[in-house]
């Protein structure tokens, strides 16, 4: 018999094959796994003598197979697994991973890991990502993913690198961890911590937070921001009559308009009880533009906020006190910048209520300036202040040819008042569109009485049309009815327009002049040279004349500069087939000078100064033999 050790001995009764594996132990102590085989020896006659035996150490493989094991158990882990091939293929998922995709297994081996991906992050994410892969082996981070569903949600992804024994990598493993529960918690947390929970609107913290984000940026652009304090007039008079439910919905619905009234970018904050803030920003860089529209916010909150609130069965009337302040840049800290708004919210309750005031009162007297004057200006258009003055337009030796019409404003109290210190404000307001209008149909009639008489019969009337007159979709329409209506001759009139109206939708405005000038009306590009004017849409517009302003007309005779803009012009002009004319000729020298140059037609006080009606006419009749006014 063979000499079999016990534990052999042991191990061969599970003998199934020729090899057997056997942990054995050094003598040092140390643990190894055997694998031996065992040859039974026979002698000559076929009697078996004993084992032929060979061993192997098979610790490493054993140890393998152990680690694969554990990697099966974790890999069936409550995480969602995913194993991919080396160029991203998927392998193979565990169970958690379809249940969190919505995925089943069959669906997503064979797929790359983008059938989940949400289109949350660009290009740039999933390259850093790679790139720290690669680098370090790993990347743990958030990603959003996409389930089957269609729901995106948030999970926390971490991959590894697997890699062979040369270092090639054969596999990457991802966990992939829902944290959907722990986002919407932090949500939460952030809605507690930053918003006021009856409005929804940003609390205190988050509004200081963005106060100070817009201001610093002010700081980088040199851009205006505002911060206006908004409080509600007899608030506890409503809380103490109809009970607090009913200020909460007060509360609510104000939240709404003021959310109504601002843009993207701008915030509405609830400080508590009845006080909003409202900040503005990037409203310009000019400080009175920045007051302008800071201004037109706020009475756009005032006249939102006095509109009737339905808060159940009641109608209810309530009215703000608005405080405002401009800022510009870091120099005022935010707790001052606060402050000052409170400030002038205060002033506001302290004049009247349900108005508006401005910490600054410089601005404040800018801005209660142009109220007035807008709403002078709407009393003038009522009343009738409006008046025209006729401009001579002179083709070479005093040969009257026309008037530009310029309007006037004969205040009741100021006295003449002329379109530089009124025509911005008429444009802001809207009110330029009626004013505008009136001139237009004021001209055309007089054109038509004109025509009567021989001594005018032959002149053309250049009407100034604003941008944003000509933008109204119906212009052409209007300009139409008003030729009906009057009994004008369209070839004598002539619309001029400014370079600013070329800024935008040029399409548009060819195609009103084209219509407008197939019914014979011609048109005049007034200061020529100020603006933008591009050539090529200059080709395109059907223009008839240019306009060389006056700013190059005053120098043309001592600076070269403006000589050689002049002459420019002219040129440009005759190489376009358009007539030319220089407004602002005051001396004959500068007359003789655009003459000489190819300049054909002039306005200016060399031949007359603006005049009423009844002055033109004498002129008219008199004629222009010899320079009129100064
Ligand atoms: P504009 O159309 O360029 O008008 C020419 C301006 O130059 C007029 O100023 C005119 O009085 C002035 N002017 C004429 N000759 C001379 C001169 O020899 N020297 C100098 N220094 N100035 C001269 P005004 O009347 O104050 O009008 C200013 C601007 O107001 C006009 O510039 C025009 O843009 C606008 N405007 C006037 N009336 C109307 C109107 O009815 N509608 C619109 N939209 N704008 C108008
Ligand atoms: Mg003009
Ligand atoms: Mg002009």
């Amino acid at each position: 018999m063979p000499r079999v050790a016990p534990e052999l001995k042991k191990g061969l009764q599970g003998l199934r094959g020729d090899d057997l594996e056997f942990r054995c132990v050094r003598k040092d102590g140390s643990v190894f796994w055997l694998s031996a085989s065992w040859v039974p020896i026979k002698d000559a006659k076929g009697v078996f003598t004993g084992f032929r035996t060979s061993g192997r150490d098979v610790t490493d493989r054993k140890q393998a197979e152990a680690e694969l094991r554990i990697a099966a158990v974790a890999f069936d882990s409550l995480e969602g697994m995913m194993m991919t091939d080396a160029s991203s293929v998927i392998l193979r998922v565990n169970k958690a991973f379809t249940e969190i995709t919505g995925y089943s297994a069959e669906e997503l081996v064979g797929q790359t890991p983008r059938l989940i991906q949400s289109g949350r992050h660009g290009k740039d994410f999933y390259r850093a990502m790679w790139e720290d892969i690669r680098r370090t082996g790993g990347w743990q981070g958030e990603v959003w993913n996409r389930r089957k569903s269609g729901e995106v949600y948030p999970q926390l992804l971490s991959i590894s690198v697997v890699k062979d024994l040369d270092g090639t990598v054969t596999h990457y493993i991802a966990a992939h961890h829902d944290i959907s529960d722990r986002k919407n918690a932090e949500e939460r947390i952030k809605e507690l911590a930053f918003f006021d929970q009856l409005t929804g609107l940003p609390n205190r913290t988050l509004l200081l937070d963005r106060v100070g984000q817009t201001m610093a940026a002010s700081s980088r652009d040199g851009s205006f921001g505002a911060l206006m304090f908004i409080d509600l007039d007899n608030f506890k008079m409503l809380n103490d009559t109809l009970g607090h439910d009913m200020g909460d919905v007060l509360l609510k619905q104000v939240a709404q308009r003021l959310s109504a009234c601002v843009r993207d970018g701008d915030t509405v904050a609830r400080l508590g009880g009845d006080e909003f803030v409202v900040k503005l920003a990037g409203l310009g860089t000019v400080a009175a533009e920045a007051a302008a529209s800071a201004e037109t916010v706020a009475d756009k909150i005032l006249t939102d906020l006095n509109q009737t609130y339905q808060l159940g069965s009641v109608a209810y009337h309530s009215t703000p006190s608005i405080g405002v302040t401009l800022f510009n840049g870091q120099s005022v800290a935010i707790e001052e910048l606060m402050k000052q708004a409170d400030l002038a919210m205060y002033r506001a309750k302290a004049a009247s209520r349900n108005t508006i005031r401005f910490f600054d009162p410089a601005m404040e007297s800018v801005m209660m300036a142009h109220a007035a004057l807008e709403r002078d200006l709407r009393q003038a258009l009522e009343e009738h202040q409006f008046v025209l003055h006729y401009q001579a337009q002179v083709a070479g030796d005093y040969h009257l040819t026309g008037a530009e019409v310029l309007v006037r404003w004969q205040h009741p109290e100021r006295g003449m008042v002329w379109p530089d210190d009124f025509i911005p404000a008429a444009e802001e307001t809207g009110l330029i569109l009626p004013l505008g209008h009136w001139v237009l149909q004021t001209a055309c009639a007089q054109l038509t009485v004109w025509a009567a008489r021989p001594e005018t019969a032959d002149l053309t009337v250049a009407v100034n049309v604003s941008a944003q007159q000509f933008r109204q979709p119906d212009f052409v329409a209007q300009v139409l009815a008003v030729l009906a209506s009057t009994g004008a001759n369209p070839q004598r009139l002539k619309l001029e327009l400014t370079e600013s109206l070329l800024v935008s939708n040029v399409e548009d405005v060819i195609e009103k002049m084209v219509a407008l000038k197939a019914q014979g009306v011609g048109f005049s590009l007034d200061d020529f040279g100020t603006g933008f004017s591009s050539l090529s849409y200059l080709k395109r517009l059907p223009l008839d004349q240019l306009k060389i302003d006056k700013s190059f007309v005053r120098d043309v005779v001592t600076d070269p500069n403006d000589a050689a803009i002049a002459k420019t012009i002219i040129a440009l002009a005759q190489s376009l087939a358009l007539s030319v004319i220089a407004e602002g000729v005051e001396t004959s020298a500068q007359r003789d000078f655009l003459a000489q140059a190819g300049c054909p037609a002039y306005q200016g006080y060399f031949f007359s100064r603006p005049v009423p009606l009844e002055d033109f006419e004498q002129l008219c009749a008199a004629g222009l033999s010899a320079p009129a006014g100064v």
